[in-house]
C-alpha cells in the first residue's frame, strides 16, 4: 500500500478550493480590534470576500476598498489608497490600525505602497489627525503568488512584526490560533483558562458569535489588541497551532525576540490535542488539571462509541486548509477511518518538508493520495470517470455540489461554510472538538443509511 504526494497534473482550476492572498489578510485583519483593514484594488476584491466571510460568520463587519479603476490600472491608484485612509478615519473615530493590504491589480501597477504610507505618516496624519494614534501597515499579498492560506500566514506576520516590542519579561504565553471559527478560539481559551494559563490569544474571532442586544449597536469585531501585539516579545513562548498559518509570525518572534516558539499540531483529535496540553504545560510548568482530564475521557467514551460500529475503515475524501487537512486525516486515522484523497488548495514548498505528510506517506496502511495545488474537479473526476467510492467528505460549502450530485454525506468543516446553521458555533480543536467531529461524520453516515437502506436496522439496536 502506498501514499503518494503529487502536484495536480491539469493546467487550470476548476472549482477551486482557495481564493487568493487578500482573502487571508481580511481575514486576519478582522481578529483585530480598533481595525478595519483598506484593500487596496478592484472592489470585487473585498465584495466576494467580505460576503464569503459574511456568509460564514453570519455577522456583519466592515472592510474597505481602494476600489481602483481604470485610470487606476494604467496611471497607479495611489491616490485613491490617500484618499480611502482619510475617509475611513473621518467616518470611524475609533480605527486605530488599517492595514493595507495589496491585491493582484496594485502589485502588478507597481503601486509604492510601502511609499504612501510614508506619506501619509508624515503629511495626512500630522496634519489632520495630530494626537490621534494610527497605524497604517502595508501587508503585501498578491493574488498571483500563493493563495488565501498563505495571505493569513503573511498578514499576522506582518501584524506582529509591525507592534511586537520587548519591554519587560511576562509569563504570558502567545496562541496564534491560525483560521478558526469562533467555537473553537472559545474551545481554545477554555483550555487555557482550565490550566490557568495567561495568554494572547492572537488574531481570535470569539466575539463573531455576537449578541443582537436590545441596543442594536453590538458590532462584530475581533479581540486582539494593540497591547496585546505589542506584549507578544515579551511573553515567555508562543504556540503556534497552524504551520501555515501563523506559523511564520511564531519563527519571526523567536528569531528577532528570542521568544521560543512550537509550531503545532493543529489540535483535532484526541492525539493532536495530547501534544498541545503537553506544550502547554513544557512551556508554562503548570499541570493538566483533573477537569481536562474528564474531557478527554468524555471524548474518548463519546468516540468509542463510533468508531467500531460505524466509523471504521469508511473511505474519507478531505479537502481544505492544509493544517486542517491534515489533522482530519490523522484524527480519521485513529479513529480506524481510511481516508483515501486529501486535496490541498495550493502549493507549497514547505509540503514537502512537512513532517506530518511525511507521516502519512510512511505509515498509511491503505491506497491514499495526497494532490496539492488541488481542485475540487480532483474529486469528482475520480467519482465520476475513475469509478473511485468515498463513503464521507469532509470540507467547506463549495464541495456540496459533489456530494448532492453522486449522494456522498459531507460533513461541513472548514471556510467558507455557509450552507448549514452554527457550525462556527461548534469547536473543531480540542476534546471538545473531537466529540462534535466524530459525532457529525457518524450523524452524517446514519442519514445517509436511512436514505441507501444500507444496514439502516442497525440503528433501531444500536
Ligand atoms: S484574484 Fe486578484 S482581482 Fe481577483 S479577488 Fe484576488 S486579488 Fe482581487
Amino acid at each position: 500500500m502506498s501514499c503518494e504526494m503529487k502536484l495536480k497534473e491539469r493546467i487550470g482550476t476548476i472549482n477551486p478550493i482557495f481564493t487568493c492572498q487578500p482573502a487571508g489578510a481580511q481575514y486576519a485583519s478582522i481578529g483585530l480590534k480598533d481595525c478595519i483593514g483598506l484593500v487596496h484594488g478592484g472592489q470585487g476584491c473585498v465584495m466576494f470576500v467580505r460576503l464569503l466571510i459574511s456568509q460564514h460568520l453570519k455577522e456583519s463587519f466592515e472592510i474597505a476598498s481602494s476600489s481602483v479603476h481604470e485610470d487606476g490600472a494604467v496611471f497607479g491608484a495611489l491616490n485613491r489608497v490617500e484618499e480611502g485612509v482619510d475617509v475611513l478615519l473621518m467616518r470611524y473615530p475609533h480605527v486605530k490600525i488599517i492595514p493595507i493590504i495589496t491585491t493582484c491589480s496594485t502589485e502588478v501597477i507597481g503601486d509604492d505602497v510601502d511609499g504612501v504610507v510614508t506619506k501619509l505618516n508624515n503629511g495626512l496624519l500630522k496634519e489632520k489627525y495630530p494626537g490621534r494614534e494610527v497605524h497604517l501597515i502595508p501587508v503585501h499579498t498578491p493574488s498571483f503568488v500563493g493563495s488565501m492560506v498563505s495571505g493569513y500566514d503573511v498578514a499576522v506576520r506582518d501584524f506582529v512584526k509591525y507592534f511586537s516590542q520587548k519591554n519587560k519579561p511576562s509569563l504570558k504565553i502567545n496562541l496564534i490560533t491560525g483560521w478558526v471559527n469562533p467555537g473553537d478560539c472559545k474551545e481554545l481559551k477554555h483550555i487555557l483558562s482550565e490550566m490557568d494559563i495567561e495568554a494572547n490569544v492572537l488574531f481570535e474571532i470569539e466575539n463573531f458569535d455576537s449578541p443582537l442586544a436590545p441596543t442594536k449597536d453590538v458590532v462584530s469585531h475581533g479581540d486582539t489588541t494593540i497591547q496585546d501585539l505589542i506584549e507578544t516579545a515579551d511573553a515567555q513562548g508562543t504556540i503556534a497551532l497552524n504551520r501555515y498559518e501563523g506559523g511564520a509570525a511564531a519563527k519571526y518572534l523567536e528569531k528577532r525576540w528570542d521568544v521560543p516558539a512550537i509550531i503545532g499540531p493543529t489540535p483535532i483529535g484526541i492525539r493532536n490535542t495530547d501534544t498541545f496540553l503537553a506544550n502547554l504545560k513544557a512551556m508554562t510548568g503548570k499541570p493538566i488539571p483533573a477537569s481536562l482530564v474528564k474531557e478527554r475521557g468524555i471524548a474518548i467514551d463519546a468516540i468509542t462509541d463510533l468508531a467500531h460500529m460505524f466509523l471504521a475503515d469508511k473511505k474519507v475524501a478531505i479537502y481544505g486548509n492544509p493544517d486542517l487537512v491534515i489533522g482530519l486525516a490523522e484524527f480519521c486515522l485513529d479513529l480506524g477511518m481510511k481516508p483515501k484523497l486529501l486535496l490541498i488548495g495550493d502549493e507549497n514548498p514547505g509540503y514537502a518538508d512537512d513532517p506530518r505528510l511525511k507521516a502519512l506517506q510512511e505509515n498509511v496502511t491503505h491506497e491514499m493520495e495526497i494532490i496539492t495545488n488541488a481542485d475540487l474537479w480532483e474529486l469528482e473526476d475520480r467519482i465520476k470517470n475513475k469509478g473511485q467510492e468515498f463513503d464521507l467528505i469532509l470540507g467547506h460549502s463549495k464541495g456540496r455540489f459533489v456530494s448532492i450530485d453522486y449522494q456522498i454525506p459531507l460533513v461541513r468543516v472548514g471556510f467558507p461554510t455557509y450552507d448549514r446553521a452554527g457550525h462556527y458555533r461548534h469547536p473543531v480543536v480540542g476534546y471538545n472538538g473531537a466529540i462534535w467531529l466524530a459525532e457529525a461524520m457518524a450523524n452524517a453516515l446514519f442519514t445517509d443509511m436511512e436514505y441507501k437502506k444500507s444496514r439502516e436496522w442497525i440503528l433501531n439496536v444500536w
